[in-house]
This record gives C-alpha cells, sequence and structure tokens, in this order.
C-alpha cells in the first residue's frame, strides 16, 4: 500500500476517464479510460495531434466542465457528480493560459492582472494594487503596467496573461499552448518564466504544447492519440 505522504502529493489523480460530446446519434467518445497521477511542483508537458482531446482533458482538469465518468480529484476534491458552486470553488485554486492571451483588452496590464485577484473575492483594494505590481515586475513589465493589451507585443501580452494567471499563487497552472502565437524567442521566454515561477513557487504545471523546442523544461512528458493518452 502507498504511504499516505505519498498520496497528499498528488495534485491531480484521474482515474478511468471518459469524456463525450453530443448526444444520441452523434455523441462521440473523445477521451478514452485516461488514468493520470501528477504530484506537487512537477511540470507535465502534454503532446499529442490536433483534435487528440488536450485541451478537453484539461478543462476537465481544470474543472471548467464536469467529467462523464470517471474519478478526477484535484488537489484531493472529487470533481466527478461535484455542483456548479463546487467548480467554481475549485477553479479558484488554478491559474489558466490560454493559446490567445485571452485579455480584456479595456483594462490596462495592471487591471487585467488584478482580475486574477479579485476573482478571488478576499482581498482589499490595496493588496490587490501591490501583489499586482510585484508580479508584473516579476514577469519584467513594470514599465507597461498602465498599457492596454493593443499597444503590448505578443509575447508582452503572454506575460501579462502568465502574471493574471500566477497573481493569487495558485497550486496548479493549467497553459494551453500558450507560446503558439509567438516567435520561438518570446515563446522561450514565457515558458523560462513559467518553469522559474513555479519553482520559486512549488506550482504544479500542465502545459498542452506543439513546440517542440520547450520540451526541456519538462520533468515529464504525456502524448493523447485519439483520446487516449501515452505515457513518454
Ligand atoms: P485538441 O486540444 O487536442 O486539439 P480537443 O480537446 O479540442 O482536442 O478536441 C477533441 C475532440 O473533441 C475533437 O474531435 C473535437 O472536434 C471535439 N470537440 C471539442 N470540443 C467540442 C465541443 N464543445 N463540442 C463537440 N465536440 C467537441
Ligand atoms: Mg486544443
Amino acid at each position: 500500500m502507498k504511504s499516505t505522504t505519498e498520496d497528499q502529493n498528488q495534485v491531480i489523480v484521474i482515474s478511468h476517464l471518459n469524456h463525450y460530446f453530443g448526444q444520441g446519434q452523434i455523441k462521440q467518445q473523445v477521451l478514452f479510460d485516461i488514468n493520470l497521477q501528477v504530484k506537487s511542483g512537477e511540470i507535465v508537458l502534454m503532446t499529442g495531434p490536433s483534435g487528440s482531446g488536450k485541451t478537453t482533458l484539461l478543462t476537465l482538469i481544470g474543472a471548467l466542465r464536469s467529467p462523464h465518468d470517471g474519478s478526477v480529484k484535484i488537489l484531493g476534491k472529487e470533481l466527478w457528480g461535484a455542483s456548479s458552486q463546487e467548480l467554481v470553488e475549485a477553479r479558484k485554486s488554478n491559474g489558466y493560459i490560454f493559446q490567445a492571451h485571452n485579455l480584456h483588452r479595456s483594462l490596462t496590464a495592471m487591471q487585467n492582472v488584478a482580475m486574477g485577484l479579485e476573482v478571488h473575492g478576499n482581498f482589499d483594494k490595496t493588496t490587490i494594487h501591490e501583489k499586482s505590481m510585484a508580479m508584473l515586475e516579476e514577469v519584467g513589465l513594470s514599465e507597461r503596467m498602465s498599457y492596454y493589451p493593443d499597444s503590448l507585443s505578443g509575447g508582452q501580452k503572454q506575460r501579462v496573461a502568465i502574471a493574471r494567471a500566477l497573481v493569487s499563487r495558485p497550486s496548479l497552472v493549467l497553459a494551453d499552448e500558450p507560446t503558439a502565437a509567438l516567435d520561438s524567442k518570446s515563446g522561450r521566454d514565457v515558458v523560462d518564466l513559467m518553469q522559474k515561477l513555479a519553482r520559486e513557487q512549488k506550482t504544479t504545471i500542465i502545459l498542452v504544447t506543439h513546440d517542440s523546442r520547450i520540451l526541456d523544461i519538462a520533468d515529464r512528458i504525456v502524448s493523447l492519440e485519439d483520446g487516449r493518452l501515452i505515457k513518454g
């Protein structure tokens, strides 16, 4: 039997997960018997062809949708059968970074990062301001804090998105092809930054990527093919 300490170390425990889209005649299974365990502080890269189910799996881990069958335990909480309120709660432990940065165009860099804390609802204005400023400094953008996304480069926007995802010090960071829209230098900078911050904060990272130039940041690489997980 495994020791309790070892189990407590697992941030993600997925067992026999299946997932489907559509209903009736058009019901299509997109994930098949997924089993995956990820430990605290681990950086796991997920690769696989387009349409293999990477985003679906990431959104299930991120509590952005509910698992159909099987078990998805995140930080000890079972997401299968969870209420929508419980899913909202579970999302608060996550930082989500999308392929397109998804920043609000009408908000400055600073205000976008602050949103990463405002959703938690338990920080006062001064704390939000201080933490957001410190985080923008960590990603090297103190001088751009009053800029709107349209005046930032692709790499800078993605660094703001990283700052927004990490400002609340989440235990788990989920990144869906975060370098896809970037040139190789900016892409490299972005993942180096994620790795550095993860190491400092002991964050667990699941990073979906097609980008073979960043595979070296991984502690482990897993790949999906036609909805099935193939361990690397
Ligand atoms: P990947 O991220 O690896 O490209 P996805 O998880 O986005 O793959 O998609 C996996 C499969 O599920 C694909 O066949 C896709 O067409 C299908 N799919 C994804 N999202 C939906 C949805 N909202 N409704 C129906 N089918 C979907
Ligand atoms: Mg995808």
